[in-house]
Formats: C-alpha cells, sequence, structure tokens
C-alpha cells in the first residue's frame, strides 16, 4: 500500500502506523523516509546504501537523561528526518510546535521532511490541539508519521486527519525464519523464542523471555479466572499482584499481554487456523478458554483494558482501578463509563 503512494507520489502528509509493540512500525517509518529521499532509489524503494539512506538509519538520541534534551526533536544525521518521544509520560505542546516550525520549511537537503512522532498515544488534550494545526494542512514537502500501539487512545480529531496503516503481529513461522535466516539463531532456540515472543520480534530479538514467560503465566491465571472458573478472589490477587511497585514498570507491558491472549482465544473463537495465534505455544489453554467466551465479550475486554490505561494518564490509583477492572471484566459491576467506540 505504501509503495503505491510512493510510486504515485501520492504519500498523504498524515500517516498513523499502529500495531504491537517491536514489530518494527518505527523502522518502517524510518524506511518511508528513506525511501522518500534516496540518491538512487530501486524501484521506489530506499537503495540503502547512499549517503542520504546511511545517515536517516543514524538517530541522535540524547545520551543522558535530561528531560529537556528529550523534549528536542531527535534528528537523524540526515537534517530532513527526525523525531519526537515522550519525555515523560506525556508529549508535549511545545514538541508539537517545533514540528509545526519545521515541517514549514522547504527540505535543506532532501527531497521531503519527514517527522515520526513516537508513542503518539502519549498525546494529551493540549499537545494533540497543537498538532492538528499542522495535520490540517501540511505542506507539500512534509510529512508526518505517528506511531502507536494503541490507536483507540487518540482523539477523533487526530485519527480523522491521518490515513491509518495496520501492522500485523507477526506469526510465530515469521519470527523462526528471520532469527535463522538474519540473526543466524540456532533452529531449536529460534523455535522456542519465536514461539514464546507473543508476536513481537523485538521481544523475540531481545532474548529476555523470562521476564515475558512469567508475565505472560500471571495474566493466562486472570483470563481463566473470567473465562472458566469464574473465580473472583483469583481475580483480586491477580489484581493485587499486577500492581506490587516491583511491577511498576511492567504494568502497561502486563496488560499488552493481557490483550493478546484475549485477542488469541477470540480469534480463536472465530475459528481461525491455529498458526495464526500468536501465543501458539499455549494453543491449548487458550482452545479452552475460547470455548468459554463469546465474540463480543472479548472485544469489550479489550475496550475495557484501553478504558483503564486512559485513566492511568490522570494518575488514578492502580490498585482500585485494577480491582474495579476486573470485575467489570467479569460482569460484576457495569462499566462506569461506556467504552469509547471510535
Ligand atoms: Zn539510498
Amino acid at each position: 500500500m505504501l509503495k503505491r503512494m510512493l510510486v504515485s507520489g501520492r504519500l498523504p502528509g498524515a500517516l498513523l502506523f499502529t500495531g504491537e509493540e517491536g514489530i518494527g512500525k518505527k523502522l518502517f517509518a524510518l524506511e518511508v523516509a528513506r525511501a522518500l529521499n534516496c540518491r538512487s532509489p530501486k524501484d521506489h524503494e530506499a537503495c540503502g546504501v547512499c549517503p542520504s539512506c546511511v545517515r536517516i538509519a543514524k538517530l541522535n538520541y540524547p545520551q543522558r537523561e535530561d528531560a529537556e534534551e528529550w523534549t528536542q526533536i531527535i534528528w537523524t544525521d540526515h537534517p530532513d528526518v527526525g523525531l519526537v518521544v515522550a519525555p515523560k509520560r506525556v508529549l508535549r505542546v511545545e514538541q508539537m510546535r517545533q514540528i509545526e516550525k519545521e515541517a514549514n520549511f522547504r527540505p535543506f537537503e532532501g527531497k521531503a521532511r519527514v517527522f515520526l512522532i513516537d508513542e503518539a498515544d502519549k498525546l494529551n488534550d493540549a499537545s494533540a490541539n497543537a498538532l492538528l494545526k499542522v495535520l490540517e494542512e501540511p505542506p507539500k514537502t512534509s510529512h508526518l508519521i505517528l506511531i502507536t500501539a494503541r490507536p483507540a487512545m487518540l482523539l477523533p480529531t487526530i485519527l480523522s486527519r491521518c490515513q491509518m496503516i495496520r501492522f500485523s503481529p507477526l506469526t510465530p513461522d515469521e519470527i523462526e525464519s528471520h532469527l535463522v535466516k538474519t540473526e543466524k539463531v540456532d533452529t531449536k532456540t529460534a523455535r522456542l523464542r519465536a514461539r514464546a515472543a507473543g508476536g513481537s520480534m523485538g521481544r523475540a530479538l531481545s532474548g529476555d523471555l523470562v521476564t515475558f514467560t512469567s508475565q505472560r503465566k500471571a495474566m493466562l491465571k486472570v483470563l481463566n479466572a473470567l473465562a472458566i472458573s469464574d473465580d473472583r478472589a483469583q481475580l483480586l490477587r491477580s489484581a493485587e499482584q499486577l500492581t506490587e511497585a516491583q511491577y511498576k514498570e511492567e504494568f502497561e507491558e502486563r496488560l499488552d499481554v493481557l490483550e493478546t491472549l484475549i485477542r488469541d482465544a477470540w480469534m480463536l473463537s472465530l475459528g481461525v487456523q491455529s498458526n495464526q495465534v500468536v501465543n501458539e505455544d499455549l494453543l491449548s489453554e487458550l482452545n479452552e478458554i475460547s470455548k468459554n467466551i463469546d465474540p463480543s465479550r472479548a472485544a469489550d475486554w479489550i475496550l475495557q483494558i484501553e478504558d483503564l490505561r486512559e485513566q492511568l494518564i490522570v494518575n488514578v490509583n492502580r490498585r482500585v482501578t485494577t480491582d474495579a477492572l476486573f470485575l467489570v471484566m467479569a460482569g460484576d459491576v457495569p462499566a462506569l463509563k461506556r467504552p469509547k467506540i471510535r
């Protein structure tokens, strides 16, 4: 789809890349920037070796933790391609103003200026509004690529101005083949890692599957309690565990894991092939769960989790909210806020 846009010279000014963490959305966005600026493109794709391609591949992340530096545009070695990330939990108004200013310049060197906005779900109302100005009338030679694993968190006004491109989670076979062919991992290890990576190449490559495995075990318990045993005590124990201080950094990852498990069970209940399931190594457990849920319930669960994420931005008490989430998912209490359908 992107290739067609590049060929026709009609790449939209605002793109939104969505899909799981760690499947290459940002790398792909840089690849688009390279294709636009490559000095000797091959069939509209970046050559990968010309000075433009080489420099766009290099992002100059600040060396220090200093929030001030992280609030600036992080440029690549190419003067027309840069990225912004959320310095803490929020993308700031000043970052969007910088992008607006920079997007109005003609390219200094290449053919197009490209700005990546990573974790676009971390825009708050103020910064989203600041961004709207550029999204409305981006100059012809500038492109914005918003990147997020959670498009449901974006304001409808932002969503409606971007062309969304969805990246599917990778299947275990795809991950395995990459590990063996490109990373030269031995077949046995590759198979194991690919099956346990939950559809994310980033996770398969990092090799840190111990943490992930224990996260998945904990979240599978939640799903079992919801779908099969209907065990409230287990749910509250899980909520307590999930919100323990030692897992503070892992909280959102754990929610991600829970969502992939729900998606898998949901897909199975709709009758998809088992090799399309991300957590293929848990097939028998997931099959069991899928027999006990109907698809609309699974869809509701995902909306309810997204709803919790939204509340987390305003710093609510995690423990209380997570308790509430699980009880809402179990059907004990009606959702306080109707899940947004966007
Ligand atoms: Zn090139």
